[in-house]
């Protein structure tokens, strides 16, 4: 499968990069081979797309809330109908397996789309009580043009976000995809173009440096909604600082797992095993990596998930029967081995299971890589601090409760967290202890629309995919007060 060249949406137009260079998108469940081209965008094509989301934001913010939410509605059935090949074409570029992953990834999408249409009608103000002859009231209106940057491990959900979120609420947008995984991204636009007018969402693509770096300083764009890693963060916080944006940061992750005494149990091994997300290769920003067991289970508890991961078929992500695909790229493939190959280097590291890749057979075609765990780890050492971003899990034994507590939280991010018991008055206190923006108890899943999600600490500020989110994030508070004795 190879979808070719692809192009990218600008005003409303399928256009070529101004200086007409494309960029290939590897496949990465075959070595060498190519999934598709993309448009390689400069600064000119960016300005092009920024002015012309300048000028259809004039009319788009009259269309009233209600008519926008119906649109969105309708991509949302539209996506769906489509999921199936959109599903197929992430599973090509990223290398996410289409059963457990990328199938379900552009239903999800669907759904957001939905979700934002059927909110849509409450972006409403409020009236103040200021006495009885004055009269005021607030109002919530868009922002202006929105530059949204996304990465390449859920492309096609968080940019669904990103359009559903900016555009419902009145704004206009210019996304930027990973160069990475850009084809489906594409290929949803196409069906959000068909029901937006021109110009309202513009999608640019090309890399970071040459096409995310002047979406993020241009002089017209007035929101910046970024998910990616800390380090690009950081770079988009400067350009949002020195022109004074508002700006919005999905950042990484190095979530903790608690398991207590009491959970050693096979559905909390299979709750840990989705919460780490290694049907996703642990490419996931929520990814519970640093697996925190009670030492009187510890043995007994990775046994069963050791167990667990040796079943998993690791393969084709086009195979319909296939668990775990293969990771994006060459750099993130070696980055997650030096990773690997650090953590067994400590003194008292024991590799679980997983390890060095395959150097031969089918697995040897693709950037696959086996789930890996290694025991024994010191919560300090790099493979216990660092987002690896690869399935790779870390299992940490812990004797008292405060211990543990304090263990998860000895990380520089707070995007997620796990508990696992079935104490439920245990089990909210450390809830409460934990900084981090979402804890889970009892369960692994992903996001759903209408939760408030985002990061504490350097995982990022700002929440997204909910009512509130696309209120706090996408609009700007208006506020009138009339004198009525005038
Ligand atoms: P990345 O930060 O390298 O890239 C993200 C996006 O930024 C890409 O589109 C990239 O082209 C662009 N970019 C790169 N350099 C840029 C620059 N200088 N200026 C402007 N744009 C630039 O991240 P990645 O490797 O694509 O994705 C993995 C990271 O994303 C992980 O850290 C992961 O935790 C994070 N992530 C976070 C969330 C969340 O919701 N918190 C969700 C998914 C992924």
């Amino acid at each position: 499968m190879e979808v070719g060249r692809r192009l990218m949406l600008i005003g409303g137009q399928w256009v070529e990069g101004s200086d007409g260079e494309f960029i290939p998108v590897e496949n990465p469940g075959r070595k060498g081979t190519i999934a598709g081209e993309i448009p390689r965008a400069k600064a000119a094509d960016v300005d092009r797309a920024v002015l012309s989301a300048f000028r259809a934001f004039e009319a788009w913010r009259k269309v009233s809330p209600r008519d926008r939410g119906k649109l969105m509605i309708s991509i949302g059935e539209a996506v769906e109908a489509k999921g199936n090949e959109i599903g197929r074409i992430i599973a090509l570029e990223t290398g996410n397996a289409i059963r457990t992953q990328s199938r379900p990834e552009a239903m999800l999408s669907a759904d957001i789309f939905r979700y934002f249409g059927g909110v849509a009608t409450e972006i409403k103000g409020e009236t103040i009580p200021l006495g009885e002859n004055l009269l005021s009231y607030s109002r919530r209106e868009p922002i202006g043009v929105v530059g949204g940057i996304v990465p390449w491990n859920s492309p096609v959900l968080l940019a669904a976000l990103k359009i559903s979120m900016s555009i419902t609420a009145g704004n206009t947008l210019v996304l930027k995809p990973s160069a990475e995984a850009p084809l489906a991204v594409l290929a949803m636009a196409q069906i959000c173009s068909e029901f937006l007018p021109p110009g309202t969402l513009n999608v640019v693509t090309g890399t970071g440096t040459e096409c995310g770096i002047p979406l993020a300083r241009h002089p017209f764009v007035r929101k910046l909604s970024f998910t990616g890693s800390r380090e690009i963060g950081r770079t988009i916080m400067e350009a949002a600082a020195e022109r004074i944006v508002p700006v919005t940061l999905e950042l990484g992750g190095k979530s903790p797992q608690i398991v207590f005494p009491d959970a050693d149990e096979q559905q909390v091994v299979d709750g840990v095993f989705l919460a780490m997300r290694f049907t996703r290769q642990g490419q996931s920003c929520t990814a519970g990596s640093r697996l925190f067991l009670h030492e009187s289970i510890y043995d007994s508890f990775l046994k069963k998930l050791i167990k667990k991961l040796k079943n998993l078929k690791i393969g084709d992500p086009l195979d319909e029967s296939t668990d775990m695909g293969a990771i994006i790229n060459r750099t993130q493939f070696e980055k997650v081995y030096s990773y690997v190959e650090d953590g067994i280097r400590q003194k008292g590291a024991v590799l679980l299971t997983g390890g060095l890749p395959p150097g031969e057979g089918p697995l040897a075609q693709g950037y696959f890589m086996e789930p890996t765990v290694i025991g024994n780890v010191g919560n300090e050492w790099r493979i216990a601090r660092e987002e690896i971003f690869g399935p790779v899990l870390v299992a940490i034994p812990w004797k008292g409760e405060e211990e543990a507590i304090r263990m998860a939280n000895e990380s520089h991010y707070g995007l997620a967290a796990f508990i696992w018991t079935h104490d439920i008055g245990k089990a909210l206190r450390t809830a409460h202890q934990i900084e981090s923006g979402w804890v889970q108890v009892n369960q692994g899943g992903g996001i759903v629309p209408g939760q408030s999600y985002g990061g504490f600490k350097q995982s990022g500020f700002g929440r997204e995919y909910s009512l509130e989110g696309m209120l706090e994030s996408y609009t700007q508070r208006k506020s009138i007060t009339v004198n009525l004795q005038f």
